[in-house]
């Protein structure tokens, strides 16, 4: 008799995961406030500072984590842009990322001329891995791109002494880990500069947008340059124009408003993530051939994915397409892995990303040396291809019912294997 779904049983769960909806009453207000003001922008070439609303964003999401400066960009990728250029990147400068992420997190040193390098990760955190990171230390390293991801803060401690020892600045990508901790200290708020994400897919969101954060008072002066065309560099402020080309990176005055009101809600958002996440973790620590997230000893998770991974030697065989199937089948929505490790995309193996003829790797600003090569991140090639599974389950609106049918299914699939055996 065959219990599994997949063999056509019946499933654990039919309803599907309703989506995240954290807009009310109060953004809506917050917006209708700014239509009927009528100024959506109040940035002009000598007004770097942009309206009241982009100014009581700065200031609330600056006193939220801790950081002395925040400066709202159009998003997230843009705010690593800024951040890179505020910290003085330039054309030819290695800058040391994670692999395992999102590609913003890369292209924005290819967009600042930066050369990125890719050092691996660990399968614990998920985030870079600090003796990867000092094999790939060279006298054209200049600083460090640390993701959070899924929430989870990176090795920070450790980071922090390479990137001091060896003269570098640290960018932290806090995109997925709005509010997570390490230490008593928010992620974001670590390094020379870090960047959240308030795109409609994270954990807070006005539909666009982004925050970098710093204490470093230069840093947010030519922040400031950078997301506003740079002009004000040529008169009112005596800044060096080094680095001050600019865009518009501007966020408007509605979507600030949007940004205040969510960012009242984080700590309750956040909450029920942890809640969701414990609880799952707690059914998941008791089944075999499944390793539940671990949170290090002193860090809080925003548990942005929940991102367990499978233990393949318990699992004799059974590789992860047939759980991932087994658990689609119970109606459990499971993807197999994150995204491809960032180095396989068609720009770094081809190396062009400028314009057909390979800058920045043949510019002539950079005569270093680094491989794109499939093999030179075996964690992340393992995580991503062979153990990890993620899950958008530990969120509003799911309710601790939701996240007792998904470690239903996994109880279930987990003690089906031979039947999965059988299958194949
Ligand atoms: C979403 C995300 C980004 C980009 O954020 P946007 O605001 O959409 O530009 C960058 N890095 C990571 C890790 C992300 O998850």
């Amino acid at each position: 008799m065959t219990v599994l779904a997949i063999n056509g049983a019946p499933a654990v769960r039919v309803a599907s995961f309703p989506p995240q909806q954290t807009l009310g009453p109060e953004e809506r207000a917050a917006v209708l406030e700014v239509l009927d003001a009528g100024v959506l922008s109040a940035f002009i070439a000598e007004e770097v500072e942009g309206g009241p609303k982009v100014v009581a964003a700065e200031r609330a999401f600056a006193e939220y984590t801790g950081a002395s400066e925040a400066v709202t960009v159009n998003s997230a990728t843009t705010g690593l842009q800024v951040a890179l250029a505020a910290v003085g990147i330039e054309a030819g400068d290695e800058v040391i990322v994670s692999p395992y992420t999102m590609s913003a997190s890369a292209a924005a040193i290819l967009l600042q001329n930066g050369v990125p390098v890719f050092a691996d990760v660990e399968d614990s955190t998920f985030g870079l891995d600090p003796r990867s990171v000092e094999e790939r230390i060279t006298p054209r390293t200049r600083a460090l791109l640390v993701v959070h991801l899924f929430g989870h803060p990176a090795r920070m401690g450790e980071l922090l002494a390479l990137a001091d020892r060896y003269g570098l600045a640290v960018i932290e990508d806090a995109a997925q880990s709005i509010g997570a901790r390490w230490g008593d200290r928010h992620t974001g708020t670590l390094g020379t500069a870090g960047v959240l994400s308030l795109n409609y897919h994270k954990i807070i969101h006005s539909g666009e947008g982004g925050v970098v954060l710093t204490d470093d008072r230069p840093v947010a002066v030519r922040a400031r340059l950078v997301r506003n065309h740079g002009e004000v560099s040529s008169s009112a402020l005596d800044v060096d124009p080094v680095n001050t080309l600019g865009s518009n990176f501007r966020m408007t005055e509605m979507e600030a408003a949007i940004a205040r009101e969510q960012l009242k809600k984080v700590e309750a958002l956040l909450a029920l993530r942890r809640a969701l996440a414990e609880r799952l973790s707690r059914r998941l620590r008791e089944l075999p051939g499944i390793i539940a997230p671990e949170i290090a000893t002193g860090c809080t998770h925003s548990w942005y994915v929940y991102c367990p991974r499978l233990d393949l030697e318990a699992l004799e065989g059974i590789e992860r397409r047939q759980i991932a199937e087994a658990l689609r089948a119970e109606g459990i929505p499971v993807q197999e892995g994150y995204v491809s490790p960032v180095y396989l995309q068609p720009i770094y193996q081809r190396r062009i990303a400028r314009g057909a003829r390979g800058c920045p790797w043949t510019c002539g600003h950079w005569s270093g040396e680094t491989s794109y090569a499939a093999g030179i991140c075996p964690v992340t090639e393992r995580l991503h291809g062979r153990e990890l599974l993620a899950l958008d389950v530990t969120r509003e609106p799911l309710t601790p019912r939701d996240v007792d049918d998904v470690a239903d299914a996994f109880e279930k699939v987990l003690g089906a294997v031979d039947e999965l055996r059988e299958r194949s």
